[in-house]
């Protein structure tokens, strides 16, 4: 085992598929106590549950939408009710919408922003106080390559994300001093049902535009995530870290 997590609680946003499930599911396998949030994968989630109890691990699926914050508070509420204070939170849930700007209006603009920025917002606000009171925390926000360069099909996703990385710069700093340590991964393409959004045709060019010539594994964002929520990142604050097979890079 990479880590070792036993005792510590985590929270997953949007952990009942896709990277969200992959986070999950390496948290329990190094020990952790996992609470799965789902917004409406009602089934997959309890499936999620039932496989990592069958397997030994401690695990909880809490409905919630992320981008309301009463659901947020509830949300970490009952983890902490049914697992203990919690030490991780992984930021994951997120929605991702293709449209030209002629394409898209106002309500998929605050739709996104509501989810992928508010919902980052929510969840952390209702865990921090808590974890500075303890001295003790990890967040890790899942970001996107998106979120670091121009996406002209993605105007509000891409704004989004880039939201997240600001956040997490800025909160990573107002933290760091109580050992609240807050960072971000920002994926390229990864192997996940988002990946219905694009045709054969787009999924081509996005694997030929990567010097890795290939999709990512959500097992591969895992890894990281895992990474940054362990004492062996300790020096990394409010930090992005990009897994893109190579296609974008920080300066
Ligand atoms: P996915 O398979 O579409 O899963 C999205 C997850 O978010 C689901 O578990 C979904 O739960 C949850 N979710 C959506 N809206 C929610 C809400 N309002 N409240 C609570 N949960 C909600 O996507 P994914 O590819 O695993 O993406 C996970 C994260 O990685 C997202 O933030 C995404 O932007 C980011 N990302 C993905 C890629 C990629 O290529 N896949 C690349 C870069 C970044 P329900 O099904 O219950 O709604």
């Amino acid at each position: 085992m990479p880590y070792d997590f036993s005792n510590k609680v985590a929270v997953v946003t949007g952990g009942s598929r896709g990277i969200g499930l992959a986070v999950a599911q390496q948290l329990v396998a190094y020990g952790a106590k996992v609470c799965i949030n789902y917004n409406v994968s009602q089934e997959r989630a309890d499936q999620a549950v039932n496989q990592i109890r069958e397997a030994g691990g401690e695990a909880i699926a809490v409905q919630a939408d992320v981008s309301e914050q009463r659901q947020a508070r509830e949300l970490i509420q009952q983890a902490e009710q049914q697992l203990g204070p919690v030490d991780f939170l992984v930021n994951n849930a997120g929605i991702f919408d293709v449209a030209a700007h002629d394409e898209f209006d106002e309500q998929m603009w605050h739709r996104t922003m509501k989810i992928n920025v508010d919902g980052v917002f929510y969840c952390s606000w209702a865990v921090k106080d808590g974890m500075v009171a303890r001295g003790y925390g990890r967040i890790v926000n899942i970001a996107s390559i998106a979120g670091l360069e121009a996406k002209p099909y993605a105007i509000a996703y891409a704004t989004s994300k880039a939201a997240v990385v600001g956040f997490t710069r800025s909160l990573g700093q107002a933290l760091a001093a109580d050992n609240v340590r807050v960072n971000a991964v920002a994926p390229g393409l990864i192997d996940t049902e988002i990946l219905d959004g694009f045709d054969q045709t787009q999924k081509d060019h996005l694997i030929n535009i990567t010097p890795s010539k290939r999709i990512g594994q959500a097992g591969e964002v895992a890894n990281m995530v895992s990474f940054l929520l362990s004492d062996e990142s300790d020096f990394t604050v409010g930090q992005t870290m990009v897994l893109s097979g190579g296609r974008v890079n920080l300066p």
